[in-house]
């Protein structure tokens, strides 16, 4: 069974991507770009390399322009970074792409998400090979430094002109492997804070109960921060239905302060990342946190190291007035026949900036019946899911792509 997949064309492309080492830190992007391009060669579509914000950090899109190109395009993204792979953790080397008996294909990005970026090329090879066009343009995006902050990828890119010269009025993008036999179907994200809270006080000495102390203020906004954590807990875990995407997450990730076991010090700070549902309102929250900080004795000072504000825009809404979700449901529903649940998303995509210049997106990954492996140890694509990606997409391309 194996050896068919080893002569498989499809296969060979994915593994190819798959053993270019373009992780982080400092990627080097410029053989996916030397790989995609002759992917886009070979495929005989219009292939552009941009780089607009940093001469290291490239954003390619591969075009195929429709039969009414005047219409808004699709646009179908992918990152081209991964994150670091410890080897010594995993049964077969990161970048080598080996494939066992079962034929499940080993590497960093098989899942998250260079398999997707190359089952795009692969449905647009399917529909040519069988003599179609479509009447949308689709790009094809592939931006770097997803896994970083984007600050040189889709962050800027929705705001520069090339990328409003694209005329993108729909886009697609990873979601998650699941599994189970569903495909998680995601329209919206969680907002994004980290939080500093530097607390400051009486220093002095240890052995003294001085009032007013860093430690005494730290302990507050803490407990106050874990008091609310346990509400999105408990509802979490009182309703089934529920996910993680369903509620408000915080969590301590840094903490800092102290010079000597003996005494006080003036500062304590504590790093809190927060993820919050679109409709949570985040102008009130700001204002318990400034009362939390004066409840607890003043002297704090919030710094956000990084914030997002909830616009109308950072969901995309699944009705009746979305005629790319209802061509997209069609694909999964008539064509495919496929069980697939919609929701919001727990963790953040370059879909993020998308949704925030007003374009529809979403995000899902077409792998299911597989451990979700992500940014861990040991990330596989079963070669059959892979292959079953590719029909998904194509199904799904002649639905939206063919919008009039
Ligand atoms: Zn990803």
């Amino acid at each position: 069974m194996s050896n068919n997949w080893e002569n498989n064309e499809e296969i060979q492309i994915l593994r190819e991507y798959l053993r270019i080492p373009s992780v982080h830190p400092d990627v080097d992007y410029e053989p996916c770009v030397d790989f995609l391009k002759r992917q886009a060669e070979s495929l005989n579509l219009a292939f552009n390399v941009y780089r607009l914000f940093n001469e290291k950090s490239p954003i390619v899109v591969i075009s195929w322009i429709g039969r009414n190109s005047s219409l808004p395009s699709i646009m179908l993204n992918s990152h081209m970074d991964v994150v670091p792979a410890y080897p010594e953790h995993w049964s077969h080397p990161p970048f080598a792409a080996e494939m066992d008996a079962n034929g499940n294909i080993y590497a960093r990005g098989a899942q998250d998400m260079k398999s997707i970026g190359v089952q795009y090329l692969a449905a647009i090879r399917a529909l040519k090979k069988s003599g179609q066009t479509l009447e949308r343009t689709l790009h094809l995006t592939y931006v770097p430094d997803e896994e970083s902050d984007a600050i040189y990828g889709m962050k800027q890119f929705v705001h520069h002109d090339v990328f409003k010269s694209l005329n993108v009025g729909f886009s697609l993008d990873e979601g998650m492997t699941n599994q189970n036999d569903i495909y998680r179907v995601f329209y919206g994200e969680r907002s994004n804070w980290k939080i500093v809270f530097k607390c400051s006080g009486h220093t002095g000495h240890g052995s003294i109960l001085f009032q007013n102390t860093a430690g005494e203020k730290l302990s507050y906004i803490t407990q106050k921060l874990y008091e609310f954590r346990k509400t999105q807990t408990e509802k979490l875990e009182s309703d089934p239905s529920l996910e993680e995407g369903d509620v408000t997450c915080v969590n301590l990730t840094i903490l800092n302060g102290g010079v000597q076991f003996n005494v006080i010090p003036v500062t304590f700070s504590a790093t809190f990342d927060m993820r919050f549902v679109p409709d949570f309102d985040l102008k009130e929250f700001e204002k318990q946190l400034n009362d939390w900080c004066n409840e607890a004795g003043g002297g704090i000072e919030i710094e956000f190291l990084y914030r997002d504000e909830n616009s109308p825009h950072t969901v995309t809404h699944l009705n009746e007035g979305n005629k790319y979700w209802m061509a997209m449901k069609k694909a999964l529903t008539d064509d495919l026949n496929v069980k697939f649940k919609t929701s919001i998303m727990p963790g953040n995509t370059d879909m993020w900036f998308v949704r925030s210049v007003n374009i529809p997106a979403i995000s899902m990954t077409p792998t299911i019946n597989t451990l979700n492996r992500e940014h861990e140890n040991d990330e596989y694509i079963p070669v059959d899911q892979y292959l079953r990606g590719i029909e998904i997409y194509t199904k799904i391309l002649q639905r939206i792509a063919n919008i009039h």
